[in-house]
């Protein structure tokens, strides 16, 4: 029985990875000086891999940006808009967008990993699209594992995933179409990596956990039939993860590899498919994921046992690895880097596991299946089932009054009073506001000296006092900044969180923090989701403060601003012992309480974003209808306890939402503000199409690249806006909060918007309202 890892975080516990990219984009280190970091941590990842146990550990795991990107550069799949950057420069350029000598070209769109908070960047493919081998950076990551004594396995996203993974920039074609043009190429690369000495190669195909066409069945068997053809003896290791197989289970059980892996942390049930298919053949290894790797709790390895024994009575052990769910990416470094008790206490902290801790558990696991009567086994068994014990008993769990609040909600508590057209009316009477109103999302730059002010404050070196009147002078500067420029509905600026979904966490009950679990969430970006462990409430009103104190300094609306209960749930790491759901439900009402609040002193626009509703869709169609159903139910219970003047906002980014309009429809908050500029609009037409009855803000600054859009640009996309909805219900804002830029990009892009809302006004005067 083998271990093996399906990938590591590759940040660095410090964030290492993090601090070199941004230093190289700034100019400060060079090239050589970024790689230097970057092989660093492979090294120690590697190594640290090694010595917990873990037999297979992955390589190309790594990446300076993105694992997708890699792949699209290692096959050569580079839009030619990039050709005119230097070669060197052309993969950030690819990433971030690129604006220097005279040069200027977009970004590739990026989006959301499956059901994951983490960020791919989306392939581009033409219907003559060429593909080319570029090998260089996969073997030598290969070589140099191999040179530390480490043969590794090298992770490669399979070439159906990773064309679904992609987009078709041109019609009259599927981009699985191009199966043929890309096989060669992965062919080319596993000669390489075969000549270099790997032995096993894991192929990532992620897209079986999603209903497939046959198309893509048929690329599947083909793309398979075809590696095995030509390297027979290369053993291949077929992943998927963050769902079962479903219906593709024959397709993969035929599939010519060599072992294929199982999810089982997501999908427990799915084993006994697996072994009672009558098609499972007799030579493939499985592989069982049974450690979770999007989670943080600890492994219950009675559980995990009851599992790896069944595999292996009907299997055998030499037919059996044992591996995470997934790739350990999703999860935090290293749980003993956590020391502050107060952010994580020690009894909750003894119910988790991060990557390290993790990899403990699978090489304890085996163990243990292997032989579970050392005095060593023993003992670690019962100190596990201890702690699952004292975990499913904590007082810190359970809170009464907020199960009852639960189970008792009414269905009027999730409904607004009167239908949006009434609402409609008495806002605009309330609000008084132009035709296409200028807004932002909500954050404004945080600059290094404020990071500096929050560190020193948390840090007990600059006193509350101090640091509450630092963040009202950045708050007062950021009103006068925007009435300035022209905004029409003002924002707070949000200098007093760190984070959206952590800010809400610190000051409700039943959250617990790390202090250095940083998880990716794309590029050099982390995040440090909380923990919900218990049943989530609100001691105290969380923002009132900062938006009465904002709405004291101006005549002009200021959104009140609040991340919504799907997003607080998404972001975190939510408990595992009762139905997401409820955990949903609880949050929701604790949101509704900070509304109501907000609405009671005096704020008349409050935004709830749910960026992460579209993300929170299970991956397989059949199980939507009852995510939908109660995640827009908790948007509505969070959102519905205002009077119907009262102008409630959502915003989502990264979203394809055409599948699922009327469901964000049905969320019925009067404004929506969505990512639109990498997408060039092109979501717009669904909500077109669908004649998206109330106010929306398509987003026409891409915040996530430094470029810096001119207003002719963004007047091209209102325009274009404005040919599918009608311009009475289009608002002009970025796609997203400011809080990544700088300063110096922030202004001049905020002039161009509002500038261009101006030319709109004048454009359309027919359309006035
Ligand atoms: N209000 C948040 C901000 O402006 C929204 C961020 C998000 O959607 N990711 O930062
Ligand atoms: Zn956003």
């Amino acid at each position: 029985m083998q271990t093996h890892n399906l990938g590591y975080p590759r940040i660095g516990n410090q964030r290492q990875l993090k601090r070199a990219c941004e230093r190289f984009w700034a100019g400060k280190i060079s090239r050589e000086e970024l790689h230097a970091t970057g092989r660093e941590l492979r090294h120690q990842h590697w190594q640290l891999q090694r010595e917990a146990g873990i037999d297979l550990v992955p390589c190309n795991d790594f990446s300076y940006y993105d694992q997708v990107l890699d792949m699209a550069v290692a096959v050569g799949a580079v839009p030619p808009r990039y050709r005119a950057v230097a070669a060197p420069d052309r993969y950030f350029a690819m990433a971030r967008g690129y604006q220097q000598g005279g040069i200027d070209v977009r970004a590739l769109e990026m989006t959301k990993w499956f059901d994951t908070n983490y960020h791919y960047l989306v392939p581009e493919f033409t219907r003559e699209q060429s593909f080319a081998a570029s090998p260089t950076r996969l073997v030598e990551e290969y070589r140099e594992a191999r040179a530390l004594g480490i043969p590794a396995k090298p992770v490669l996203l399979g070439p159906v995933s990773f064309l679904l993974l992609g987009k078709e920039k041109e019609d009259g074609f599927h981009r699985t179409d191009l199966i043929e043009r890309l096989l060669p190429v992965y062919l080319a690369l596993l000669t390489e990596l075969q000549q270099a000495g790997a032995a096993w190669i894991q192929f990532d195909e992620p897209y079986l956990a999603l209903d497939l066409s046959d198309t893509d069945h048929r690329a599947l068997v083909y793309a398979y039939g075809t590696i095995r053809k030509h390297f027979p003896t290369l053993r291949l290791l077929l992943t998927s993860y963050f769902d079962d197989y479903g219906d593709n289970l024959a397709t993969a059980l035929s599939l010519p590899v060599d072992a294929l892996h199982l999810d089982l942390a997501r999908r427990p049930e799915q084993l006994a498919k697996v072994l009672d298919h009558p098609d499972l053949p007799d030579r493939l290894h499985l592989s069982l994921g049974v450690v979770d790797g999007r989670n943080v709790w600890k492994n219950d390895y009675r559980r995990s046992l009851q599992l790896i024994d069944r595999a292996v009575a009907a299997r055998g052990s030499e037919r059996i690895l044992l591996a995470p769910s997934c790739s350990l990416l999703h999860v935090p470094c290293d749980l003993d880097l956590e020391t502050d008790e107060e952010a994580l206490p020690p009894d909750i902290k003894e119910w988790l596991a991060f990557a390290r801790q993790k990899l403990d558990e699978v090489v304890t696991l085996r163990q243990l299946a292997l032989d579970r009567t050392t005095a060593d086994g023993r003992e670690r068994l019962r100190a596990n089932r201890e702690v699952m014990d004292r975990r499913s008993s904590s007082p810190l769990i359970h809170r009464s009054t907020v199960n009852e609040r639960v189970n008792n909600l009414t269905e009027a508590a999730t409904r607004r009073k009167r239908p949006y057209a009434v609402r409609q009316e008495l806002q605009s009477e309330a609000l008084a506001l132009p035709l296409f109103p200028t807004t932002t999302i909500g954050s404004f730059p945080q600059t290094p000296e404020l990071r500096k002010q929050r560190a020193n404050y948390k840090r007990g070196e600059v006193t509350a006092a101090a640091y509450t009147a630092f963040l009202e002078r950045e708050t007062e500067r950021v009103i006068r900044w925007q009435e300035e420029v022209g905004l029409d509905v003002l924002v707070h600026g949000e200098f007093e969180r760190n984070d959206m979904v952590e800010y809400f966490g610190e000051q409700l009950a039943g959250f617990a923090f790390t202090r250095m679990g940083w998880v990716q969430s794309y590029g050099s970006r982390c995040v440090k989701p909380p923990i919900i462990y218990g049943d989530v409430y609100r001691p105290v009103a969380m923002t009132v403060r900062w938006s009465v104190y904002a709405q004291s300094l101006t005549e002009r609306p200021v959104k009140g601003m609040l991340t919504g209960p799907v997003t607080i749930l998404q972001w975190s790491f939510v408990r595992d012992d009762q139905p997401r759901s409820r955990t949903c439900t609880q949050i929701a009402l604790a949101i509704r309480d900070e509304v109501s609040d907000l609405e009671a002193a005096g704020i008349r626009i409050i935004q709830i974003d749910e960026p992460a509703i579209r993300e929170g869709l299970p991956l397989r169609q059949r199980d939507w209808p009852a995510y939908l159903e109660w995640a827009v139910r908790a948007f509505r219970i969070a959102s519905s306890g205002v009077k119907d003047g009262t102008q409630v906002h959502t915003h989502m980014c990264y979203s394809e939402f055409n599948d699922i309009l009327p469901h964000i429809a049905a969320m019925d908050a009067d404004v929506i503000s969505i990512e639109c500029s990498r997408s060039q609009m092109e979501l717009l037409d669904a909500f077109g199409e669908f004649a998206y009855p109330n106010e929306i803000g398509p987003g026409v600054y891409d915040i996530h690249s430094p470029r810096l859009p001119s207003r002719g640009e963004m007047v091209r996309l209102l325009q274009r806006a404005a040919s599918v909805i009608a311009p009475r219900q289009l608002w002009v804002n970025p796609d997203c909060g400011l809080k990544t830029r700088r300063w110096e990009e922030t202004q001049p892009a905020l002039v161009e918007l509002v500038a261009a809302a101006a030319l709109m006004r004048q454009l359309t005067p027919q359309d006035r309202v």
